[in-house]
């Protein structure tokens, strides 16, 4: 799951961490109100789940009240397109208008979870600002990094090592600077983050360190714990199929290619891809009907699959174990006669109830129905098909 930045700043403030004011919103109007209130030079942000928004023009520092106009309307009227988003862009319904800061210089800071060494990492540069991808792909020596203990967290002399490596030497910035630290470790570690990155850490002519922009990523097996995530989360900023799937507790993940797969278990559904890739296919999503799916459950996830337009083909693959495949049968069926098959459906079912849900398809006449004899056997039929 993923949140807005005014929303991950707000996770930030509460750890301790210092950001400066700013106000959410989205019209026009309320944009000039929250400058007045506010005052001197702000910066209007867009909030979208996508960063870049610095060079494609969606963060725009503002010294009077018709720039701050201009940049609000100009945002909420255009969609944005970044290194981070498709061709298409994305579209801005709100944006922070933040109290501006003068900034000297600007660091970053982040923490992940390091799947190799399954602990958290803190990493952080002073190389920060809007290019620290380039950093970590041309100077990844310019990145200090520091492992964390999965209980322990962030550690005294850690701290001291990381904001010396930023150049900190000063006692009330090298404070400062850790208090950022701290702040973010102790926020990731309480939400069970995924990523929480600060990019940039900046500091003022003033000397005074502020973290100006935000942004978290939560482990989605972990919210059903975090109250607070729940209400931040933000159904317009996902994927429309991936939360119907979620709806009927289906898994759907959409890719690039042309091939529907409607499986059930993560397993199968890794294997569904690798042996349709095998045979010279792309999956173009899976979904996931999971162990113990209903037959109305199963019939939506027909919808879902070929509601996409991307689909050309569509591979059933079940190993009937919990889910039975009388079930996926009388799905298959349900969806057949309501939504009929525009594209061919290739089914290879396998275990429970196989002999009886094959006699129902039989009897079905489903018309673009093809039948499997085995796993090999369906990934080359729906291949045939597609090509
Ligand atoms: P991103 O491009 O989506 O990562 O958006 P950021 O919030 O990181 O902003 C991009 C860049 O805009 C920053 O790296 C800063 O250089 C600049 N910027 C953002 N806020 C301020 C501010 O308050 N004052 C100044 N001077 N620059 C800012
Ligand atoms: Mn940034």
């Amino acid at each position: 799951m993923k949140v807005h930045e005014y929303q991950a700043r707000q996770l930030l403030v509460e750890a301790g961490v210092p950001v400066p004011t700013a106000e959410v919103v989205t019209t026009v109007d309320e944009a000039m109100a929250a400058y007045q209130r506010i005052g001197g030079q702000v910066v209007v942000k867009a909030q979208v789940f996508a960063g870049g928004r610095g060079k494609a023009g969606f963060v725009k520092l503002c010294d009077s009240a018709d720039k701050v106009r201009e940049a609000a309307q100009f945002m909420l009227t255009h969609r944005m397109v970044s290194v981070q988003t498709g061709p298409e862009g994305i579209e801005v319904k709100k944006l922070l208008v933040a109290s501006a800061v003068d900034i000297e210089s600007e660091y970053y800071v982040a923490v992940v979870v390091d799947r190799g060494k399954r602990r958290p990492v803190v990493m952080v540069s002073t190389e920060g600002g809007v290019e620290i991808e380039q950093v970590a792909k041309e100077h990844p020596e310019a990145i200090i990094k520091h492992w964390l203990h999965p209980h322990l967290g962030l550690l005294d002399f850690q701290v001291v090592q990381l904001v010396r490596g930023l150049g900190f030497v000063e006692k009330e910035q090298m404070k400062a600077a850790g208090k950022v630290l701290r702040g973010l470790v102790d926020a990731f570690y309480k939400y069970d983050c995924s990523l929480a990155e600060v990019n940039p850490m900046v500091r003022t002519k003033g000397g005074e360190i502020y973290a100006i922009d935000a942004k978290m990523n939560f482990d989605d097996n972990a919210v059903f714990r975090h109250k607070r995530l729940q209400e931040m989360f933000d159904p317009s900023e996902e994927n429309p199929m991936e939360l119907r799937a979620k709806e009927h507790d289906l898994s759907y993940i959409a890719l690039d290619g042309n091939i529907g797969c409607l499986v059930n278990g993560a397993g199968l559904a890794m294997s569904t891809m690798d042996i349709i890739k095998l045979h010279g296919g792309e999956p173009a999503n899976f979904l996931d009907v999971g162990g113990s799916v209903s037959a109305e459950g199963a019939t939506e996830a027909f919808r879902i699959i070929l509601a996409d337009p991307k689909v050309k083909g569509v591979l059933v693959n079940i190993f009937g174990g919990i889910a039975k495949c009388d079930t996926i049968a009388e799905a298959l069926i349900a969806a057949a006669k309501e939504i009929g098959f525009n594209v061919p459906v290739v089914v290879r079912l396998e275990g429970t109830n196989v002999e009886r849900a094959r006699e129902m398809l039989e009897a079905a006449k489903i018309e673009q129905l093809i039948t499997a004899e085995d796993f090999t056997d369906a990934a080359k039929k729906v291949c045939a098909e597609v090509a």
